[in-house]
């Protein structure tokens, strides 16, 4: 079996070094539009806050695919398929034959169709291409660019306030930025968020020097003529709710108005999709047997997931399955938990954050602090967590994520769920009441009890468990709990000695 993946993003490089773990012989040819290594896209914010370097945050060594035979083209995007005949071609003009087809391709930054506004009077849509100064924020040479930009001029707009949106605002305020985000709906990461915690978080941005405003409806982009004539991006256009237009001045422009999966290939070659291509529990287009697909690109289950857990999961069981390795291996769908990645903004949210108090066949537990940031919300039905918003204060994140993660029923001591602890010796989260079932990575999916066994098979460090199970490598927001509970092993093996 030949096996040719389209795409060397977060899903694609986690399928071909899965599948390599479990077969040594396959021949495996991968193609990547991006000209780099595979790189950790969740660190760009972390890059662009300047608290990762852009050389730290690849995924797979370059001397890895020689080693291990993997045919990696660098650089190449696939063109088109033809499924009759069983064949990739790219634009380098080669065509490459598979038996399997993994269509990997991710999501490209929405772009909306809004005008450039060009000096001489003329227009352009910003769809056919921005104007410079004004960038989305969804590769690394995106985010390079902020950054080299984010060094000559004074103020940023960011058009999104959505997760990506205020990472990338927090990023550019550290950078000595004036920043606004300018955020359509009613309420900052409304997907995430209910309007309270909306409300919080615009304080908190506000506390850290970045402006919001809400309802505001980007309509233009607005453009000056630049050094070599050509138009360079000066502010953007709003249209008011009174049918008035204003015009905010910015000279740095970032566009973070959600993502489109990437389905143009899929399409064109007859696939069946819908937001994304269509896929079984087998990751199989339901069109074609021979075609599968994973990550931002694909929709299971009425579901298009725009976080790395979830794809890792679907490139561990194509891996099982294209390997054989286990057969009865099925994704059956993930859970999806949000933390937000900015310095002095701890956030995390997840399941039905939506629910008031009103509402019927839930409880909801709230607790707002707005001047000190603090908003927490824990959603109940049935006695089982099904959402929570903990901003300001994340020290329960830990054990609500656990409470949601496994729908485990809930301690009648409701309060604790808010603040940990109350009533108990030990503080909710710490690891000795924890559950081995526990999910302490969510990324890479990894329990308590690998950890456990990792050290029980001589890991002594969390970088030794890293190794081993990939614990901490995605978005590192779990890296402080693995720390705690290899130490915490440590002291229970010198108690027990
Ligand atoms: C700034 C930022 C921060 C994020 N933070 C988080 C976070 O905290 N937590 C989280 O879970 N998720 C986060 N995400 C989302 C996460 O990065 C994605 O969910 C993940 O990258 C999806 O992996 P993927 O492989 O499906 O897509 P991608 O990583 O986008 O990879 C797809 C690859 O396919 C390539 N490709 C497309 N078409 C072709 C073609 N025709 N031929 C060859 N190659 C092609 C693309 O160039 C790309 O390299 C963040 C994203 C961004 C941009």
């Amino acid at each position: 079996m030949s096996i040719v993946v389209v795409g060397n993003g977060m899903a694609g490089s986690r399928l071909v070094t899965e599948l390599r773990a479990r077969d040594r012989k396959v021949p495996i040819t991968v193609f990547g539009a991006e000209p780099q290594r595979p790189y950790n896209r969740i660190l760009l914010s972390n890059v662009l806050a300047g608290s990762a370097r852009p050389d730290h945050i690849g995924l797979v060594d370059p001397a890895w695919y020689e080693r291990q035979e993997v045919d990696v083209r660098a650089g190449v995007p696939v063109v088109s398929i033809d499924r009759r005949a069983r064949l990739v071609s790219a634009a380098d003009g080669s065509v490459t034959p598979y038996e399997t087809l993994v269509l990997a391709t991710g999501s490209t930054a929405f772009i909306p169709p809004i005008p450039v506004r060009h000096p001489d009077g003329g227009e352009a849509s910003a769809v056919d291409g921005l104007p410079a100064g004004a960038l989305a924020f969804r590769t690394l040479e995106d985010c390079q660019e902020i950054i080299e930009m984010a060094r000559t001029v004074r103020r940023a707009v960011v058009v999104g306030g959505g997760l990506l949106g205020i990472e990338a605002a927090r990023g550019l305020v550290g950078r000595g930025l004036e920043v606004t985000v300018l955020h359509l709906a009613g309420h900052l990461m409304e997907r995430q968020l209910d309007p309270e915690g909306g409300r919080v978080l615009a304080r908190t941005l506000a506390r850290l020097g970045i402006g919001s405003r809400l309802n505001a409806a980007v309509c233009a982009l607005g453009t000056v003529p630049g050094a070599d004539g050509a138009p360079v991006v000066c502010g953007v256009e709003l249209a008011l709710p009174d049918g008035g237009r204003e015009f905010v001045e910015a000279d740095l422009v970032v566009l973070s108005c959600g993502v489109r999966p990437e389905v143009s290939l899929a399409r064109e070659a007859g696939l069946a999709v819908g937001r994304g291509i269509l896929v079984d529990d087998e990751l199989r287009s339901v069109t074609d047997p021979d075609v599968r697909a994973i990550g931002e690109c694909c929709e299971h289950r009425d579901e298009v997931y725009g976080l790395v857990a979830p794809a890792w999961q679907q490139a561990e069981v194509l891996a099982d399955l294209l390997a054989g390795t286990e057969p009865a291996a099925r994704f059956t769908g993930a859970r999806q938990i949000t933390r937000l990645k900015a310095a002095s903004i701890e956030l995390a949210s997840m399941g039905e954050t939506h629910h008031d108090d009103e509402a019927e066949g839930v409880e909801v537990l709230q607790f707002a602090d707005s001047s000190r940031g603090t908003y927490k919300k824990v959603v109940i039905r049935d006695g089982r967590l099904v959402g929570a918003i903990l901003l300001g204060d994340t020290s329960t994140a830990g054990t609500l994520t656990q409470l949601y993660d496994r729908a485990a029923a809930l301690p009648s001591e409701r309060l604790s769920l808010l603040f940990g602890g109350i009533g108990g010796a030990e503080p909710a989260g710490t690891p000795l009441r924890m559950p081995d079932a526990a999910t302490v990575c969510h990324c890479n999916n990894v329990t308590k009890g690998r950890i456990r066994a990792c050290w029980q098979e001589g890991a002594r460090t969390a970088a030794d468990v890293a190794e081993r199970t990939r614990a901490g490598t995605g978005c590192g927001s779990c890296r402080s709990a693995l720390e705690g509970i290899v130490s915490w092993l440590g002291e229970q093996e010198s108690v027990d000695a």
